[in-house]
């Protein structure tokens, strides 16, 4: 290596584009290395890593039966395309995954990011009602949720509410009916936690029982939309979900991108509410966190629809290259088996309770408008006024000079606007947790100057 870490830095700020990052005000922070729930900087310096490197890692970084797996796949073969042909594998991961899925999810479509496994779930539902044994020509649109996150490419972005996310793009995007978030916090007029979920239901209801002729399918992230801002939703709502939109004969896909691998506590979000929706989607935790892939998960009715000749042109026309790679597979077998060698989610209680101790306590603090958390998954929300939940101005980046404040005290976290999100490694220890904890005390306490 001859370069220099300053000219690494430099290269950093003035050719790399970063994802999410306004580069006129980027400060490079350049990960060399990694341990645990560690990540080491150029010079040395270690951060424990709040956010599982942006919510994908499982089981703490350089895991070694973790990289082990890799090696050993990489001696047998890097790469085999899924069009038409398969590896080991690969078909050993599908099989995994329709074990531990929930019920009645049969079939497997790889593909190599989260807003892909979305992009195949939101065709699938659509090509379905074309092919399926009672068709429903009209069917072309989604049902989608205000503030909800599904991914960056135009079809999730479609399906996504994030306004400051894809006002710009909004010509480019199809319609979709968008029904209110079902937040308990900042809740319309009248509606209580005890009510959130029949109102939100009701409102469904009313929606599905208009439209439902030409509804395709309705998209979700299972109990908690995580870019919203950890926007926790009441108990019961997914199961209602299920219920109307069986009811209605409209789809259901779940995008469990975020949520999915032992977030929440359980391996699915699902699992909580005992539903199986139509199409599953998986990303992010999938690999443990170490390499990009994603699966679309759905049931042998829907896998039916698209059988025949192939004359009669029922075929799936969609596929990415790598989907399915044998590396990022056998990486996910791997990190099926530590979640049992290593008892992840036995483990997961304690360190829910322990992470809720010390939202307790933050929530204690001024300007703490809402603590939310679903497992190792949690959002404190800084707002102007308590009382009112006047939300601090955006462009005032409170969030942000909080985090700045923690990665000083060595803990790395990234907010969204106004929300510290909190999403350790499942694997974090207790004294971690607690560092985190004090980190983001003293970080809201430090963003209020
Ligand atoms: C991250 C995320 C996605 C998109 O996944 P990518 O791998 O970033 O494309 C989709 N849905 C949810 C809920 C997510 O959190």
């Amino acid at each position: 290596m001859t370069e220099s870490r300053n000219d690494l830095e430099r290269w950093d700020r003035e050719i790399v584009w970063h994802a999410f990052t306004q580069m006129a005000e980027y400060e490079p922070l350049v990960i060399d290395r990694a341990h645990g729930c560690w990540l080491v900087d150029l010079d040395g310096r270690e951060y424990l890593d709040g956010v599982s490197s942006l919510w994908c890692n499982v089981h703490g970084h350089v895991h070694p039966r973790l990289n082990a797996a890799i090696r050993q796949q990489l001696d047998q073969v890097a790469h085999v395309t899924s069009l038409g042909m398969s590896n080991p594998t690969t078909v050993r991961l599908a099989k995994r995954l329709v074990e531990i899925a929930p019920d009645g999810l049969g079939h497997v479509f790889f593909s190599s990011d989260g807003s892909s496994a979305i992009e195949v779930a939101l065709k699938m539902a659509f090509q379905y009602w074309r092919q399926c044994p009672n068709p429903g020509p009209q069917k072309t649109k989604y049902i989608a949720y205000g503030d909800a996150y599904h991914g960056d490419t135009l079809g999730s972005v479609s399906v996504g509410g994030v306004d400051l996310f894809n006002e710009i793009f909004r010509p480019l995007l199809f319609d979709v009916i968008r029904l209110p978030s079902p937040t308990c916090y900042r809740m319309p007029p009248g509606v209580t936690q005890e009510t959130a979920c029949d109102f939100y239901l009701e409102q469904l209801q009313r929606c599905l029982a208009e439209h439902h002729e030409q509804i395709a399918a309705v998209i979700i992230e299972p109990l908690v939309q995580g870019a919203a801002g950890m926007v926790v939703h009441p108990r019961g709502l997914l199961t209602g979900i299920r219920r109307l939109t069986r009811q209605y004969g409209v789809l259901m896909i779940a995008d469990e991108v975020a949520v999915g691998f032992g977030r929440t506590g359980r391996m699915f979000a699902c699992e909580h509410e005992q539903v199986t929706p139509d199409l599953l989607c998986l990303g992010k935790g999938l690999t443990g966190g170490y390499l990009p892939m994603a699966a679309t998960l759905t049931t042998g009715d829907v896998w039916q629809a698209f059988l025949g000749h192939y004359a009669d042109a029922r075929t799936f026309f969609h596929g990415h290259t790598y989907g399915g790679n044998p590396v990022a597979a056998a990486v996910s077998l791997a990190s099926l088996e530590v979640f049992q060698e290593e008892q992840t989610l036995e483990q997961m209680p304690a360190k829910i309770d322990r992470l809720a101790e010390h939202l307790k306590r933050i929530a204690g603090l001024e300007h703490v408008g809402d603590v939310r958390q679903c497992g190792l998954m949690a959002g404190v929300e800084l707002v102007q006024d308590c009382e009112t939940a006047e939300p601090y101005p955006w462009q005032e980046q409170r969030g942000i000079r909080a985090c700045h404040h923690a990665l000083q005290q060595g803990v790395w976290l990234r907010p969204l606007g106004n929300v510290i999100v909190i999403m350790p490694p499942l694997s974090i220890t207790l004294d971690e947790l607690d560092q985190i904890g004090q980190a983001v005390y003293d970080g809201i306490l430090a963003a209020q100057k």
